[in-house]
């Protein structure tokens, strides 16, 4: 059966819905409603393992990319202390822009973590099974954002005695612990200042989760042969760890948004054989029609705004359905002038 749609165009934007709409009584926005309105050719980063609403996108031909991300619980919906990254404090890590949010799981797991280890790939081959194309990790960078936050990692038991066996010469724990802490309290004090401790431990860290992500993706392909791997490559960043995957879709801070930065972001990741998608974290209207337009003339593809995340907002951005199609129209259809001109 061939689905009508409001605007009889052909399917060549992206929705993202994070959750599927409407999630309650008092929730407006429904999902289904942006799929009829807007045609989109696939749906992407969506957290969804809910059969029922699967068999929905199937009914609509959407292919969708089902995601998965570093607090993905290891009991009952809950992120307890014996898989999780620590801290040099001994802490759990909670992600700065997560610290607002009332949720069950917080807390994000370390990639040494045999039990993490377990419970990431039991999901991502879960997902795989529901027909996802494919697989999205939201905050890819998982122990390594402890150093980007000048934190140098996790230190829980699995990573010092991963890195212990590394450098034998300092045969006790114990001592490499407090020296590690020490040195990563006197990194603070000096700021930029890094001693040669440290960034082996911040290396063995990226390279923990870079080997983490290798060896999920190695078992969830022995199976699924074709499944891509996404990730959120903040601002189109490819660093090491991000290279890991296929795919970016990104949000792209508003002063990218303008031709020059936009063609040189976008072909970055074609240079690298990666596709790139932007989304805008900001609710300002022109700046999502500046990227629409872009991504129109240039053939890229866009991701609609709406079921968007919004920078320091618990409330996510859905522009109205409608304003959004007719600008896709209005845009596509001046395109198709001017290349005739
Ligand atoms: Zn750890």
């Amino acid at each position: 059966m061939l689905l009508q749609n409001n605007y009889q165009k052909e399917p060549s934007n992206v929705l993202s819905s994070r959750f599927f709409h409407p999630r309650g009584d008092q929730d407006l926005q429904s999902t289904v409603e942006a799929i009829k309105k807007l045609n989109p050719k696939r749906i992407d980063w969506t957290y969804c393992d809910d059969v029922e609403i699967l068999k929905i996108y199937k009914k609509y031909n959407l292919p969708y990319s089902l995601a998965i991300n570093p607090q993905y619980p290891d009991s009952l919906g809950y992120t307890t202390k014996k898989s999780r990254i620590l801290d040099y404090n001994g802490n759990l890590y909670v992600a700065p822009w997560m610290k607002s949010w009332k949720i069950n799981n917080p807390y994000w797991g370390c990639v040494n973590n045999p039990i993490f280890n377990g419970v990431f790939l039991k999901q991502g081959l879960k997902l795989a099974s529901l027909g996802a194309y494919a697989i999205f990790v939201d905050d890819a960078v998982f122990n390594y954002r402890l150093v980007m936050d000048n934190k140098m990692g996790c230190f829980c038991n699995y990573c010092l005695d991963k890195f212990e066996n590394k450098k034998k010469e300092l045969n006790r724990k114990q001592n490499l612990k407090s020296t590690l802490i020490s040195s990563v309290t006197q990194q603070s004090n000096k700021g930029k200042e890094v001693n040669k401790l440290v960034k082996e431990y911040e290396d063995f860290q990226k390279k923990s989760v870079i080997n983490f992500l290798e060896n999920w993706k190695f078992e969830i392909r022995k199976i699924y042969h074709e499944m891509v791997f996404l990730t959120n490559n903040y601002n189109g960043n490819w660093n090491e760890i991000y290279q890991v995957f296929d795919g970016g879709i990104a949000e792209l801070k508003q002063q990218y948004i303008n031709s020059n930065d936009l063609d040189s972001l976008y072909g970055l990741a074609d240079k690298l054989g990666k596709t790139q998608l932007f989304t805008i974290a900001i609710e300002d209207k022109d700046i999502h029609y500046r990227l629409l337009k872009y991504n129109i003339k240039n053939k890229k593809e866009s991701i609609y705004p709406w079921d968007v995340f919004i920078s320091g907002k618990s409330q996510r951005y859905y522009m109205n359905i409608d304003t959004i199609a007719f600008k896709e129209k209005e845009y596509t259809k001046a395109l198709k002038k001017n290349n005739k001109k």
